[in-house]
């Protein structure tokens, strides 16, 4: 579990196209959207290395509730060229390579990315890098990105919970005010009775839930967008072969988590 698995999609893009026909049932609500009329709060770049149409970018978006959007800080969704873990990378510290014979194998591509181009008191933004996935299947790949940008997007309403300190949220019906930090660490507290909710964030366990653990931004963050991720989609690819259509079915406390962390509105 500990080892560098995760980062290879091989196994991931092999279990999507076995179960192509499921999959692309539970993902009709990309194409039965029809908001997005009004401007959204992002920009779109590189638009010629973007899979997704706007409307499926915005779509995507909307499967999040708008008690979670308002939270959000994303102001750029990117199309970036096809990108690999370079064969150096390690699980604490995997970077990446423009050139496939470098990569740790052929399929580890990288599908995307997060950063915060602008983090200051007074604002702070986001921008979701998206990737081509070369030799990747063009249906396979649209899956894979729609999974990739909801598990982004989540970044942008996780990050402020550990780097911001005076940001709030309201907590359950009593609408309690509670610190990000005391989110992260009762989804950890959770998440960590039970096993990774998918492939990919298997590699940043075991799961810390210390917050003074130098591991624990990082881990609690990627397990709580994949399982977001997982949640939105009703699948995600785990080492779990029966929970892969019902990735939460064994965690109701997590999953009960999950959807008061999307449906909580800011305090501050
Ligand atoms: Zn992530």
């Amino acid at each position: 579990m500990n080892d560098k698995r995760g980062l290879d999609l091989g196994p991931v893009i092999d279990w999507i196209t076995d179960n192509k026909a499921e999959i692309n049932r539970r993902l009709e609500w990309v194409q039965q959207y029809r908001g997005g009329t009004e401007k959204p709060p992002y920009v779109l770049r590189e638009k010629e290395r973007l899979l997704l149409s706007e409307q499926e970018i915005s779509a995507v978006i909307h499967r999040y509730p708008e008690t979670a959007r308002q939270r959000s800080i994303l102001s750029v969704v990117s199309g970036q060229a096809p990108a690999w873990f370079h064969k150096d990378s390690t699980k604490e510290e995997p970077f990446p390579t423009d050139k496939v014979e470098e990569a740790l194998c052929p399929t580890s591509i990288i599908p995307g990315y997060i950063r915060y181009p602008t983090w200051t008191p007074e604002k702070k933004e986001a921008e979701i890098w998206l990737y081509q996935l070369e030799g990747v299947p063009v249906d396979v790949a649209r899956v894979i990105l729609i999974y990739t940008l909801l598990h982004e997007y989540c970044h942008t309403l996780v990050a402020e919970l550990f780097y911001n300190e005076t940001y709030r949220l309201l907590w359950g019906s009593e609408q309690r005010e509670i610190t990000g930090l005391e989110v992260m660490t009762e989804f950890a507290k959770l998440a960590t009775k039970y096993s990774p909710i998918s492939h990919y964030s298997s590699i940043y366990w075991p799961l810390p839930t210390e917050p003074e653990d130098p591991r624990f931004y990082v881990s609690v963050s990627e397990e709580m967008c994949d399982t977001v991720a997982a949640h939105l989609l009703r699948f995600m690819y785990c080492d779990d072969e029966k929970r892969r259509l019902n990735p939460l079915a064994d965690r109701p406390e997590v999953k009960a988590a999950t959807i008061r962390f999307l449906e909580t509105c800011r305090a501050s």
